[in-house]
């Protein structure tokens, strides 16, 4: 029956240790990788959490870590990229390893309660350890319903932009400004739903606020603002045949006019085609690089759908998007938007993507076009005919 002496003390110096000792600080990351599961209902990949899947968000994902000296994380972004996750899995940490109030700001209210019925609630129901710290709603006294979520320690609180009480609702440690180009610019002439969702944090010394969109309009773009004001990361990949590290730019894509299925990337170094299926290595091997200091407490990162994962969103959809969007203002402006992840430049009578359009030329894969030669001038004569 009993075990050896020697036995019974490890178990029981072991047992105690493990009782004392705080838990490993884990990132965000390392915490989705460990208890993050994917639901059948939201993702379309069902299953453990992989960071590996989407390199270029653990770092973003780590930024919001209690460890990271940062206190805000701008990402400007196109869709199909996996940036919803970041603030779910973000959320989940905060409420099993780094309780506190937090709050979630969708645009408008009716977001806020779609989003928790279609995003939080899979993301407890899905995970072993939170839904052991956070209550059913139909449980009786849960403290819980649709757009509040108590757990020890803490409270999740989700709210739209639009609505001035939600946002004065409580003092937050954590908050995370979700689609923040789609909020409106006053809220129930309490001015800007930021400004007053921001003044909710003052309390705390080691407040996080997370700021993600798509943007819109330039020149009244938040995301962009916010980028604006950061450390502007954006995220390099070496070219698989000379090494060369560059950030992925749309006019690099190159296809025979009419044949997108043909799309290849062109490294700016040596000119060599890459194709879509050797983008994972690509991002795998990447890094966030900033492009300056920004104001040394907030970090932004800008990424756009080309660095979409093999099997989601591939560079011959984003060539045949480009095809289908020309000559249809609407259809161009979403494009720049979710695609390149950029504010659209509405401009006087021409639209910008005429002069973009006209110089478009037909060349085959692999070639640089010519230079066209410019016309000679003789110095002193008078230009035209003689
Ligand atoms: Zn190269």
């Amino acid at each position: 029956m009993s075990l050896p002496a020697q036995t019974a003390t490890e178990v029981y110096d072991e047992a105690f240790r493990a009782g004392l000792r705080p838990d490993p600080l884990l990132t965000i990351s390392e915490w989705a990788d460990r208890y993050r599961r994917l639901s059948g209902k939201a993702a379309a990949e069902p299953g453990p959490w992989r960071t590996d899947r989407t390199p270029y968000l653990r770092e973003i994902m780590d930024s919001l870590s209690p460890s990271a000296p940062v206190e805000r994380v701008v990402f400007m972004k196109g869709s199909q990229i996996g940036g919803t996750e970041c603030g779910n899995n973000w959320v989940g940490y905060v409420i099993h390893k780094s309780p506190g109030p937090m709050m979630v700001v969708q645009p408008t209210v009716e977001l806020a309660k779609r989003n928790s019925k279609q995003r939080i609630d899979p993301l407890i129901e899905e995970s072993d350890v939170l839904r052991e710290l956070v209550k059913s709603p139909r449980s009786r006294d849960s403290g819980n319903t649709v757009l509040s979520k108590e757990f020890p320690g803490g409270v999740l609180v989700m709210t739209g932009a639009n609505s001035a009480v939600g946002l004065r609702s409580m003092a937050v440690r954590y908050l995370f400004l979700d689609e923040i180009d789609a909020y409106p610019g006053d809220v129930d002439g309490e001015g800007d739903p930021i400004n007053l969702a921001f003044a909710r944090t003052r309390t705390f010394s080691r407040r996080k606020v997370f700021m993600v969109s798509t943007p819109l309009v330039t020149g009244l773009s938040r995301i962009e603002a916010a980028f604006a004001e950061s450390d502007q990361r954006r995220y390099w990949v070496p070219c698989p045949h000379c090494g060369e590290f560059q950030v992925l730019r749309f006019d690099r894509l190159r296809w025979p006019k009419k044949e997108p299925q043909k799309a290849a990337y062109h490294c700016t170094a040596c000119e060599q085609a890459i194709f879509n299926h050797q983008k994972n290595a690509m991002l795998a091997r990447g890094e966030w690089r900033p492009a300056t200091e920004g104001d040394g407490r907030t970090r932004g990162y800008h990424l756009s759908s080309l660095y979409s994962p093999v099997g989601w969103y591939s560079w011959e959809r984003a060539a045949d998007d480009w095809e289908k969007a020309q000559k249809d203002v609407e259809r161009l402006k979403s494009f720049v938007n979710l695609v390149l992840g950029e504010s659209w430049q509405e401009r006087g009578d021409a639209p910008e993507w005429q002069p973009l359009y006209d110089r478009r030329e037909d060349y085959q894969i692999g070639d640089r076009p010519a230079r066209r030669p410019v016309p000679h001038r003789r110095r002193g004569r008078p230009a035209g005919p003689h």
